[in-house]
Formats: structure tokens, sequence, C-alpha cells
């Protein structure tokens, strides 16, 4: 089956390298340790499609199921044509770790398809994502494991999963999936779920900062779901977004401009670059503008030990899984950017997801009102909990969060004990 090799630094060695930093300072149990770094599951899929010429085409699929100490496993599905198992492995561990922050009844998944939906029709990813639902089903399920949306997979793809798996079991199982369409059990707020707690995150981190968001400078890596709605979210604060960049490329006017505006360019054009008034710069440059605020929303490995220096955000907001390496963590810290890492900025997706997934299973259906509340509320307790871990210890906060999240996890696996 196809296989990628991973870009450098390998996303697994690093997760790894943030377990051993975080396992040497707490004194953590080594056996814990050692039951982290390996996945319980990983299940590597074909997936044959005849795709729009008459022929066939066949893609590796992947699921990787990291630990299920508190409950199901959940994770999202990337489509890419670079994405490689030792990624979707860190990603994993990482939902892990996420989901012990905030303190939700889930392990961590992650899932990945070998494609270029860019170049795919609507119909060939369709077949895809349902014969690769069919591959997976023994492995998912409400109480096994609920996928959801990451890279390049949205709603549309949720609900070819919903509708696959019901089909197969014989009656509808909305719960087998999060980040559906409202129409068939979606929540209300989960499409901005994720980038309104990364701004949430942001404006707690603002405040301990003394930093005013009005007019504060923001630059955002990714202009994908996360992205977009980061930017509409956190102007609302007063913010204003100075520079934002996709895959194509970035773009950059220091008087700021509407996001809005640039989606509507985006959507005709197919990027961002070439919005009016905006001076074009690389997905690099972007990282080491002069602004405020920095928010990568793309994809891993883009804050490293190369580029942190020159960093000159005050604070980095990390909506994407994955963007800064252990060493640019230590050059941050020293220089006194104050970094939300991922594990914690980038939790409110999982967390609305938990939050549908519960409507699903009492047929409930809440407000957005009501969603985005709890969304606050958990955001808010657990920027706090972190924070203060952050303080009493000395450590940054991604070296904070992990302390919170595994004293979590360390405990349910002691309780639980090790089968047989
Ligand atoms: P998306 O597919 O909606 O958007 C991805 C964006 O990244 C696009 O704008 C794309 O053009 C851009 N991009 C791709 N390759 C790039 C490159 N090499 N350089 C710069 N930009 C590039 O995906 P998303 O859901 O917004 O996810 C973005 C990040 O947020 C990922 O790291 C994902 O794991 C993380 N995340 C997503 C969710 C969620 O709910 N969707 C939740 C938590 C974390």
């Amino acid at each position: 089956m196809e296989q990628i090799p991973c870009d450098e630094p390998n996303p697994y060695q690093v997760a790894c390298q943030q377990l051993d930093i975080v396992a040497a300072h707490m004194k953590l149990d080594p056996d814990i340790l050692e039951l982290l770094k390996h996945p319980k599951r990983t299940l590597i899929v074909s997936i044959p499609v005849r795709m729009d010429n008459g022929h066939i085409k066949v893609f590796t699929g992947m699921r990787i199921q990291h630990l299920d100490a508190f409950g199901p496993f959940k994770g999202g599905i990337r489509y890419h044509p670079e994405v490689c198992l030792d990624e979707v492995k860190a990603l994993a561990i990482w939902m892990s770790i996420k989901c012990a922050v905030v303190g939700l009844p889930y392990g961590g998944a992650k899932g990945g398809i070998i494609c270029n939906p860019k170049e795919m029709s609507e119909s060939e990813l369709e077949h895809m994502t349902r014969r690769f639902t069919h591959e997976i089903i023994d492995i998912i399920g409400p109480y096994r494991d609920v996928p959801a949306p990451d890279v390049y997979t949205s709603a549309r793809e949720m609900a070819w999963i919903y509708d696959t798996y019901s089909e197969a079991k014989g009656f509808a199982i909305p719960e087998i999936v999060t980040g559906k369409p409202i129409s068939v059990g979606g929540s209300l707020g989960r499409r901005e779920a994720t980038s309104r707690g990364t701004v949430i995150s942001v404006r707690e981190a603002a405040k301990r900062m003394k930093l005013d968001l009005k007019n504060a400078t923001v630059a955002i890596q990714g202009f994908g779901k996360v992205g977009y709605h980061a930017a509409t979210l956190i102007s609302e604060y007063g913010c204003k977004i100075v520079a934002v960049s996709d895959s194509r490329g970035g773009i950059y006017n220091p008087k700021g401009f509407d996001p809005k505006e640039v989606k509507k360019h985006k959507q005709k054009t197919g990027s961002v670059v070439g919005f009016q008034g905006t001076k074009k710069v690389t997905n690099e440059e972007l990282l080491e503008l002069p602004v405020d605020i920095l928010i990568p929303a793309a994809l891993e490995n883009q804050i490293l030990a190369g580029n942190a220096p020159r960093i000159k955000a005050k604070i980095i907001g990390e909506g994407a899984n994955g963007p800064t390496t252990p060493e640019a963590d230590e050059i941050l810290y020293k220089n006194g950017v104050f970094v939300v890492p991922d594990i914690l900025a980038n939790a409110g997706g999982v967390t609305v997801s938990y939050m549908e997934w519960v409507q699903n299973l009492t047929r409930e259906s809440w407000t957005e009102d009501e969603v985005n509340n709890k969304l606050e509320d958990r955001m808010v307790a657990a920027f706090d909990e972190v924070y203060k871990v952050h303080q009493q210890e000395k450590v940054h906060m991604r070296t904070a969060a992990y302390i919170v999240a595994l004293k979590r996890i360390a405990e349910a696996i002691t309780d639980r004990g090790i089968f047989p």
C-alpha cells in the first residue's frame, strides 16, 4: 500500500519528544509514558474507486486509534496528497491529550487518505469516502470511534459517512460522526467552534499580557475552516486582520482588510492571493510579520528553531495541530512570546463535537447560544487551569497543558489497570 515518508521534523517524533519533556518534568511513571507512545490500533486500508474516466484508482486510507482510557476514540479525517502514517499517529496522540486538557470523555484517534481532493470530482470524493467508511466500519461506532472533519474534509464528507454507516447497520445512527450538516443532526455552532475556541483562548492570553485587542494586528496562516472563522470572530473584538494565506501564498496590508471580502475573492479565483490593496507574501514571510497576534491554521511544522527567533507576534494561538516544534517552543518562551498550544487553543472543535454527540445520543437539539455558552465556559476553565500550572511550575503553556492532561490520563490508566 502506498505510504508517503513524512517531512522532517517527523511529527510522531515531535509528539514523543513533547511527551518525554513533560514526563521528565512531572516524573511521570515510565510505564505510562511507554503506553502513550504506542497507539492502541492502526488500520491501513486500500480504497478502490472507479474514477470518472472509467478506470479504477486505489487510494490508501488509515485510521489510528491512540487511547481509550476515558471513552470512545475521537478525531478527524484528513484528505491530503502528502498525509503520512507518522503524521496521523501524532495527530491521534494530540487528540488524546487535547480531550484530556478540556476534560472530555474521549480518547484520541485520527484518519487520513492519501489523495488530492482538489483534483477529484464530487462523485469521486463521495465514492472514496463511502468505501473508506465501509473499510473501517468494524472499528468505528458511536461508542467506539467517532470521526470528524479535518483538513480538506467538511460537513459534506461527514454526511456521507453518516449515511454509509447507517445504511450498513439498517437504521439512522447520527452519533457515528460529528461535524455533520445541521439537516442531519449537526450541532449549531460546530462550524465555527474550533475558531471560536482559538479566539477565546487568544482573548484570555491577551488579558494576561495586558494587550488591548482593539486595533491589535493579526496574521493568520491558512484560510480554510479554522483560519476563516478565526479571522471573522477575532475581528468582532476590534482586531485588524492584516495578513492571511492559503496553500498558494499569502497577502498583507498593514492597514487591515475585511476577511469576508477576501473569502469572496478566494471563491472566485481559488486563492486569497491577488486580493485588492494587498501585497503578496509567502507563507514563511507571513509568520514573521510585525503583528500582535499570529494564528497558524494550516499544517504542522511551521514554526521551527530556524524561524522562531524572528517571530514578532506577542501571542500565538495555535488553530492548527502541531505547528510548533519543541525547539521553537523554548525559543519563543525565552523571547516572551505567549503561545496558546494547539491542545488547548483548538480544543473548541472537539468540545462542540462532544456536544453534537451528546445531542444525537439524547435526541435533543440545543440552541446556538446554549452551545456557545457551554463552549465559552469550558474553554475559559481549561485556559485558567493550564495558566495556573504555567505560573506555578514556571513552564510554557504547552508543557502546562500536557501536565494537566497527563495527570488525568495517568490516573485513568492506573485505575483501569492493564488487561489481562
Ligand atoms: P481546511 O482544509 O478547511 O483548511 C486548510 C487551509 O490550509 C486551507 O486554507 C489551505 O489552503 C491551507 N494550506 C494547505 N496547505 C498549506 C500550506 N502548505 N501552507 C499554507 N497553507 C496551507 O482545514 P481546517 O479544518 O481549517 O484545518 C486547519 C488546521 O486546523 C489543521 O491543522 C487541523 O488539524 C486543525 N484543526 C481543525 C479542526 C476542525 O474542526 N476543522 C479542529 C482542530 C484542529
